[in-house]
């Protein structure tokens, strides 16, 4: 498949690389870094994204450049850390169905083979990590803004180098990349160690609304206590991965509320508990530790469906 890959961005002039809603830092740093390297190849490449990017990222540079600029008379499309068509977002959903390649590019494990090319590896920690594969095929030279941008991928996919994705190799590559250039401590500076007030005093709000169920722990993130707090619904994420750490919770998932009347879930697990199945089953994906979905529907209605199949598919686990 990477050879496929590889001829298609060879013949490509004019490429558009698309990062997936609710972008992270592996979609924006695989997203930069496949950009950056096909500019180095003499060639085009605009950058799209269907949402804006989090302030966390804003020490890239480059970040400015995601928009939504329509699809014109490019001639290769390719979607990055993107699990299945609704991730590209509303502006860009029916992108593989345009009359020219789209490749997708990705790691997660519930991804649907949309493109017209798959270079899909679920062992890979992150998307950035396939990325700095193909460019090595591509022979393209390491320097310091092209290792910044991939090793923040890495980083930021495996929570600093701690979920069970990260393996001897993962290590290898990141130290290659700081070798390059990169800077570990500025990426996990600025991602993992800088947060506004609204949004620790909406992680506190989260925190106490917490509730222990057998092995499950959840909370909800509602528009109430976001607006006490003054945060948007953005602020939170990653509140989750706290609610994780319960010493007694084989998973946790927290509930969000969001101003257009859905409620997005967020999901995690510890080592060798699945959750992704809880995530797939509501029209969402994600990996194994880490997964979400957004379902229709008020918080009632919502948590009670999403806590049954969790305790199912935990028991499944076991
Ligand atoms: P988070 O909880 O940080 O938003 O997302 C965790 C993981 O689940 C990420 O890998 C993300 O790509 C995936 N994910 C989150 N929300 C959705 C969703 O609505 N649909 C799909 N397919 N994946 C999601
Ligand atoms: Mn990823």
């Amino acid at each position: 498949m990477t050879k496929q890959v590889q001829e298609l961005i060879e013949r490509a002039q004019r490429t558009f690389v698309i990062a997936h809603v609710d972008p992270d830092g592996d979609t924006i740093g695989s997203a930069l870094g496949l950009a950056h390297a096909l500019r180095k190849m003499g060639k085009n490449c605009i950058l799209a994204c269907g949402d804006p990017v989090p302030e966390a990222l804003s020490f890239l540079p480059g970040i400015q450049e995601f928009g939504t600029p329509e699809i014109t008379d490019e001639d290769l499309i390719i979607a990055v850390d993107v699990s299945d068509p609704n991730r590209l977002g509303t502006a860009y959903e029916r992108a593989p169905c345009l009359d020219r390649p789209t490749v997708n590019i990705d790691h997660h494990v519930t991804n649907s083979m949309f493109g017209t090319v798959n270079l899909v590896r679920t062992e890979a920690a992150a998307t950035a990590e396939i990325i700095f594969d193909l460019l090595r095929d591509l022979e393209v030279s390491l320097d310091p803004l092209l290792a910044t941008y991939l090793l923040t991928g890495i980083v930021t996919d495996t929570q600093s180098f701690s979920t069970s994705s990260t393996t001897p190799r993962v290590l290898e590559v990141s130290a290659e990349l700081m070798d390059a250039g990169a800077s570990l401590t500025e990426i996990n500076e600025n991602y993992f160690k800088k947060r506004g007030l609204a949004t620790l005093r909406l992680w506190g709000k989260v925190l106490d609304q917490m509730q222990l169920d057998g092995d499950l722990v959840w909370s909800v993130n509602t528009l109430d206590m976001q607006n006490e707090c003054h945060a948007d619904s953005g602020n939170a994420g990653g509140v989750v991965n706290l609610l994780a750490t319960v010493r007694e919770a084989a998973a946790a998932i927290v509930f969000k509320e969001s101003e257009d009347g859905q409620i997005e879930i967020s999901i995690r697990s510890r080592p060798g508990v699945d959750i992704s199945p809880i995530a797939a089953h509501f029209g969402g994906g994600g990996h194994p530790q880490a997964a979400g979905s957004v379902l229709q529907g008020n918080l009632d209605q919502v948590i009670p469906k999403v806590l049954s199949k969790a305790k199912q598919v935990l028991n499944s686990n076991r």
